[in-house]
């Protein structure tokens, strides 16, 4: 086996990423979170968030579908009823119609009501605030009991919206965890929630870097069909990287780029 093909040379370069394919998974998630937190530039406590009411409602709305269609569905859904009131008492194929963008609006339109209903049944206004003051657990629960609301989305309402230490994993964290090494290579996402926890210090800025970038990660480079191994700096911890090209060469090390350069486009949201 050889190492994949070089990347264009580009200034600085690595010299001292680390060669342990053997590190136990705790360690390996360490390691992700130190590497990628240098690679991409770190978030802080700062980053701007979407209202929890709209972050709740975009998740559900984002479920296999671009970002763009999401905010277009998302817009459209609002410009059509108003507000949250409106948007509960739309005749449900109308709601349907206006979120068409995404990938199930038969589905979602239902569910999107239901969770309104819900929230105004039991808290008397469409609000989610209540869960800043509420333990992580609870919050976790009251919202995993939403219908379509499942671990990812509520770990994002209540990492993003509110700080509070849990970690989303969605299809790019869950993949790079997989090649990696940081669980098994069948762990279900549902696992990887779990167990990547338990590697990760509960604190929820580490936690949001460590969901930003892996989510990057994932989109820019640790691609589904072809990850671009050569420009990755994780390849001297990395199962996927030994098992395709063997252990990376010091010349590979070398030529690995220190950061992300925005020439090569743009970071996700
Ligand atoms: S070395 Fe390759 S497979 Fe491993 S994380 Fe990086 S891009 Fe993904």
């Amino acid at each position: 086996m050889c190492n994949p093909p070089l990347p264009q040379a580009v200034q600085p370069h690595m010299t001292d990423l680390p060669i342990a394919y053997d590190l136990p998974a705790a360690q390996k998630t360490w390691q992700d979170h130190l590497l990628l937190n240098r690679f991409y530039p770190p978030l802080t406590q700062d980053v701007p968030r979407r209202s929890p009411m709209r972050e709740l409602i975009s998740t559900v709305l984002s479920h296999r579908t671009t970002h763009a269609d999401e905010e277009l569905a998302y817009d459209r859904m609002l410009e059509a009823f108003g507000d949250w009131a409106g948007v509960l008492a739309a005749p449900t194929a109308e709601l349907a119609h206006a979120i068409r963008t995404t990938r199930w609006p038969d589905t979602q339109a239902p569910r999107i009501q239901e969770i309104l209903r819900r929230i105004q049944a039991e808290r008397g206004e469409f609000s989610l605030d209540f869960l800043e003051e509420w333990p992580t657990e609870k919050g976790m629960q009251w919202l995993n009991d939403m219908p379509g609301i499942g671990l990812k989305t509520a770990s994002l309402v209540l990492l993003f919206n509110f700080r509070k230490p849990v970690l989303p994993v969605d299809t790019h964290v869950h993949r790079i965890a997989q090649r990696v090494g940081l669980i098994g290579p069948k762990a279900s996402a549902d696992k990887a929630h779990q167990v990547l926890l338990e590697q990760l210090p509960k604190d929820s800025l580490a936690l949001l870097n460590f969901h930003k970038h892996n989510y990057w990660h994932g989109q820019r480079v640790c691609l589904y069909t072809k990850p671009d191994c050569a420009k990755c700096p994780l390849k001297g911890i990395c199962n996927y990287y030994l098992e395709h090209y063997g252990p990376a060469t010091a010349e590979a090390i070398a030529a690995t780029p220190e950061k992300w350069d925005t020439a090569w486009g743009a970071l996700p949201h």
